[in-house]
């Protein structure tokens, strides 16, 4: 049988996930492609996912986005990384910041140098040799055009998908309103052919994307793909969300605090603060969460909390049939270094470049399925390495995180880094060695070795080495202005002062 040329795709769903699809399929391949998307007015978004990471701008790029005026649009704020408060330990907190670190060489990265530093009472805190790190304590920030700036945005998202959702429209995409019934299949192949409204409208289509959330109403509830399970690594399963009104001359960075039973995030736009209480409900029940949130926000509340359940995990295939799943459908590791957008953007950009133009091959989404994977396996190694590697045994949650057995993958990670100070990228990954290396440290690894290389340095050699990257940190981060007075300025919007 001859294949179907896709010339049809409709996604189902409006959040953020739907409308960063639609935005990329009507402007990039809307010329070639009818562009559809359905969502429900009865059906709230989920809406919290409020913090990104840099490789946002990719996306941004492509679709040639001005900054500021996504900033404008979206009350957005700059983030420069997160400040994880009380993880390690009570009262102890460290920063993983955007940027690279230092400059290394050939053989060893640069850690080695701070260690051998470190070891001889040369060098200071890990985070005085990344210019990010010290523009988060310094709140500075500026975008030059002739400096790479690792930067990422704190937003609404609500008002991400509305800037989305005009791009998509004036690029042809056609929104239909209407709360999704049935979703329909072919009886010979097991493909969907179309969805069912409650206003008795058929949406016919040739590719399905899933942007319907949790529910994941066709990958799962119609096409029974399978989901896999990894509570037993990242057990919180529940958080609860509140806004407050916004603190004058925000930080420049997401604030992440480690709390009984979870973690507790603070996120400043430009005209109010995000707030949420991340949690494992076996530890703690709904209201206890919300007494912990509303006794620990600053700022008037501006709603009632709300509390949304979820489970962390992966679908077994992100692709199945002629359906692809794109958002919290997909999985959902949990927000705690703000991975959500990312994963989103990485499966629209993945299914351009493999876009089945001419009908699906089944090359094409096996090897989508295998690049999908890998990208969630690393990014929850990475998450679990926060909550494993603490000394905290204060509470039942924090003695079951330090003693919950890990991935194979993470411990030969862990054990690597602590026994040589090395950490070594995989080609594809998403978090680098100075993301690896600021965390491990900050969580309390400190390598026993240090690359050998590094003692062909004398001493004296190696102090002025060190110091000289650090002035330089310093005197680079020192020109940058007040990160506040750079938005009202650079965004023309309001911000709270
Ligand atoms: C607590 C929490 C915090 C998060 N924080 C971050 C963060 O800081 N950074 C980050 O990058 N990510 C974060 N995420 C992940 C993610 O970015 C957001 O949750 C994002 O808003 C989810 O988008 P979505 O489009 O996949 O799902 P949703 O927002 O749930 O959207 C689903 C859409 O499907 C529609 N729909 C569902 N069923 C039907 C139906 N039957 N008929 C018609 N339409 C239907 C709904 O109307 C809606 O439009 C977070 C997630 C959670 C749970």
């Amino acid at each position: 049988m001859d294949k179907q040329p896709i010339k049809r795709v409709v996604i189902a769903g409006g959040g953020t996930a739907g409308w960063m699809a639609a935005a990329a399929f009507s402007k990039l391949l809307g010329k070639n492609l009818t562009v559809s998307l359905i969502e429900s007015d009865d059906i709230p978004t989920v809406g919290v996912g409020e913090a990104t990471i840099p490789t946002l701008h990719i996306f941004h790029r492509l679709l040639g986005i001005n900054e500021q005026e996504f900033m404008a649009a979206t009350n957005a704020t700059f983030k420069l990384g997160i400040k994880f408060e009380n993880w390690k330990a009570q009262g102890e907190d460290y920063i993983h910041s955007f940027g690279f670190l230092g400059q290394g060489c050939w053989a060893a990265g640069f850690q080695h140098f701070w260690l051998k530093g470190k070891q001889k009472g040369l060098v200071t805190q890990i985070g005085d040799y990344v210019p990010e790190h010290l523009a988060c304590r310094e709140g500075r920030f500026a975008v030059l055009a002739n400096q790479e700036q690792n930067h990422a945005y704190h937003l609404d998202a609500g008002l991400y998908a509305q800037f989305l959702r005009k791009m998509a429209e004036q690029h042809g995409c056609k929104r239909i309103e209407g709360n999704i019934q049935a979703v329909n299949l072919n009886e010979e192949s097991g493909d969907i052919s179309s969805l069912s409204l409650a206003s008795g409208e058929l949406v016919e289509g040739d590719l399905f994307i899933d942007c319907t959330g949790f529910r994941a109403l066709l990958i799962e509830q119609a096409l029974h793909t399978g989901f896999e399970d990894w509570s037993h690594w990242l057990p919180c399963d529940s958080a609860v969300a509140v806004q407050t009104t916004a603190k004058p001359n925000p930080v420049p960075y997401t604030r992440s605090i480690a709390r009984d039973a979870g973690w507790q995030w603070r996120i400043p736009l430009q005209n109010r603060t995000g707030n949420g209480l991340v949690f494992c409900s076996k530890y703690m029940s709904d209201e206890q969460a919300k007494a912990a949130l509303l006794a620990n926000v600053e700022g008037e509340t501006l709603n009632e909390p709300r509390v949304i359940k979820y489970k962390t995990g992966t679908r077994r295939k992100h692709w199945n049939k002629n359906c692809i799943a794109v958002g919290l459908s997909s999985g959902f590791i949990e927000p705690l270094e703000s991975t959500g957008i990312h994963l989103f953007q990485r499966a629209i950009v993945r299914l351009m470049l493999m876009f089945p133009s001419n009908g699906i091959e089944q090359a094409d989404v096996d090897e989508f399925n295998t690049q999908s994977r890998a990208d969630v396996e690393d990014i929850k190694d990475f998450i679990i390495l926060h909550y494993h590697q603490t000394e905290r045994t204060d509470t039942p949650f924090w003695r079951y995180c330090k003693s919950m057995p890990i991935p194979d993958t993470l411990t030969h990670r862990m054990e690597l880094f602590a026994g040589t100070g090395k950490v070594f990228k995989k080609a594809e990954e998403l978090f680098g060695e100075t993301s690896w290396i600021q965390v491990m440290l900050g969580q309390g690894i400190m390598p026993k070795q240090y690359h050998p290389i590094v003692d062909m340095m004398s001493d004296d050699e190696l102090q002025r080495f060190l110091d000289n990257i650090k002035k330089n940190v310093k005197r680079k981060v020192s020109n940058w202005p007040d990160v506040n007075d750079f938005i009202r300025h650079y965004c023309q919007t309001k911000i709270a002062n």
